[in-house]
């Protein structure tokens, strides 16, 4: 089978990846994405898919997966490994694609397409390591073994921020667990998932298991998450859709693995580096532009030096250069579209009407070559309340609330208090406090002395609370994710 690139094949408009094939959707509607950064400038006119289209992709899901579950786990690992190599040599080419597709800049993309390459080394070794244990029986003459078998056919859905590492991050685990894919990448950024789908197939994956459907979350989502072959969805995104997926799911008692918002906190003591703590609440807050699921969001500072931290906070803050990711001096890009503009400026309002006191932005930059894309200045608040609105949701943008506190037992009050739990980060020479806090902080990441935003694909990673439903992503239990378990008990009764 010979696979095109969809991008030689149709100009600039995207066809569905489904069973081996690129297809037209049968709306025969498209939808289109734009550069944030100049949003005159259309990326692609992607497939607006509808239920039937969801149907046929899970059809050939379904057709496709005994065989591929038949495929020694070391082969399906040989893919893998191979998608990886291919990722390498198209790896500036991807990386610039995402850029222009979601604004983040080049040093972030290549990373995104890096974390991809790293998790298809990383899994396709799974294929040759342990399958399952051997356990003591309590019986005489019984012996006990468990084996790890493919779900079957896993719906994948994925936000827009790592257009890339995290449809593989998903995706691989999934297929070397022996399981049959239908993804669905967000509406803001298609193209990285349906370029993923079409290096997997030149590297040798069979035709239909992985299918890569477009189009709106709302609908297409709901037909994805009800569809009765669908045995597990896998669900990176907010926490109010992953509540509304945990709900059809539960009633259907279909797998659902989730990994939902934060609004991670950075504690700064008073015995902290406060030069590394200010220039690693930086990276971590804008970042991506704010738009990590584990950006620093809130800052909680210890009072004595609160104003020794805010002054060297403002100052890296106000150094940051904002503008088109493509450009390699660039610290800052847009955010993914004008709607985000708006939904963050709505919290600068309500941040003002609070009562806390915005020291940095809070507006949109919009004079010269700002005018055509999605930019917002990085927005610090401080004298935040740790109940105000600025202090417990998430914004997703380039935005810090700094909360003052008197003690360290009430900034570990304050972090734990929203309803998340993804990331935190403690600043701080005290070995007693780094003790302590690996014991209080209500968190699925812990970082010290380190910004909040460092995954490692060999760590594992998800959030408590809010923040997901208790699945771990990435790390050695990646497979065992997307996996069954069976436990075998054989007597051997011995009759003499
Ligand atoms: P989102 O929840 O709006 O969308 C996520 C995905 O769900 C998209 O593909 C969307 O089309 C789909 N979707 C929307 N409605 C749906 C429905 N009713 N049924 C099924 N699918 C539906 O999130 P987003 O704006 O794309 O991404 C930002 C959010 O993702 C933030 O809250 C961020 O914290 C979170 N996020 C979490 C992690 C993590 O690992 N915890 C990582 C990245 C992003």
């Amino acid at each position: 089978m010979s696979i095109s690139s969809p991008s030689t094949q149709q100009g600039e408009i995207y066809q569905n990846f489904i069973g081996g094939e690129w297809r037209s959707s049968r709306s025969r509607e498209t939808f289109i994405s734009t550069n944030p950064a100049h949003l005159s400038e259309v990326i692609g006119y992607y497939q607006m898919s509808v239920a039937a289209d969801i149907d046929d992709a899970v059809e050939a899901a379904v057709h496709a997966q005994p065989a591929w579950a038949a495929v020694p786990a070391p082969e399906r690992g040989e893919i893998l490994l191979r998608t990886a190599l291919l990722l390498e040599q198209e790896k500036e080419e991807l990386a610039a694609l995402m850029t222009r597709e979601m604004g983040k800049i080049l040093r972030e993309t290549r990373g995104d397409v890096q974390t991809a390459i790293d998790v298809a080394k990383y899994v396709a070794g799974e294929g040759r390591r342990a399958e399952g244990e051997t356990i003591p029986s309590a019986i005489p003459n019984k012996f006990n073994i468990t084996v790890r078998q493919p779900i079957g056919i896993v719906g994948i859905i994925t936000p827009w921020n790592f257009p890339m590492a995290i449809p593989a991050w998903k995706t691989f685990p999934a297929l070397l667990a022996g399981n049959a894919v239908v993804l669905k990448p967000a509406s803001d950024t298609p193209l990285l998932s349906l370029k993923l789908a079409e290096v997997l197939h030149k590297a040798g994956l069979p035709a239909g298991v992985l299918n890569v459907v477009t189009g709106p979350g709302g609908s297409l989502g709901d037909v994805l998450v009800s569809h009765p072959q669908v045995n597990m969805i896998s669900l990176t995104g907010s926490t109010e859709v992953g509540r509304h997926v945990a709900e059809i799911c539960g009633r259907d008692l279909r797998r659902c693995a989730l990994e939902l918002g934060g609004k991670n906190a950075v504690i700064v003591l008073e015995d902290a580096d406060l030069d590394l703590a200010a220039a690693s609440v930086t990276a971590g807050a804008f970042g991506t532009t704010g738009q990590r699921c584990t950006a620093t969001s809130r800052v909680i500072v210890q009072k004595p030096v609160q104003q020794a931290f805010t002054d060297r906070l403002v100052a890296a803050a106000e150094k940051l250069r904002v503008g088109n990711g493509l450009d390699p001096e660039i610290d800052m890009g847009p955010l993914v579209n004008k709607g985000r503009v708006k939904a963050v400026h709505e919290y600068t309002e309500i941040g003002k009407l609070e009562g806390a006191k915005l020291i940095l932005g809070g507006s949109p930059l919009t004079d010269d070559d700002y005018s055509a894309g999605a930019f917002y200045k990085p927005t610090i608040f401080t004298n935040v309340g740790p109940s105000m609105r600025i202090a417990t949701e998430e914004i997703f943008g380039p935005f810090v609330s700094i909360v003052p506190v008197a003690s360290y037992e009430e900034a570990i009050e304050v972090a734990n208090s929203t309803e998340y739990g993804l990331s935190t980060a403690l600043f701080t020479e005290s070995t007693r406090y780094t003790f302590r806090a690996m014991r209080d902080i209500q968190s699925g990441l812990v970082y010290f002395n380190a910004p909040t935003t460092g995954a490692e694909i060999q760590m594992p990673f998800g959030g408590m609370k809010a923040s997901g439903n208790g699945h771990r992503e990435l790390g050695a239990g990646a497979v065992a994710e997307f996996s069954e378990i069976k436990s075998i008990f054989v007597s051997y009764p011995t009759r003499n």
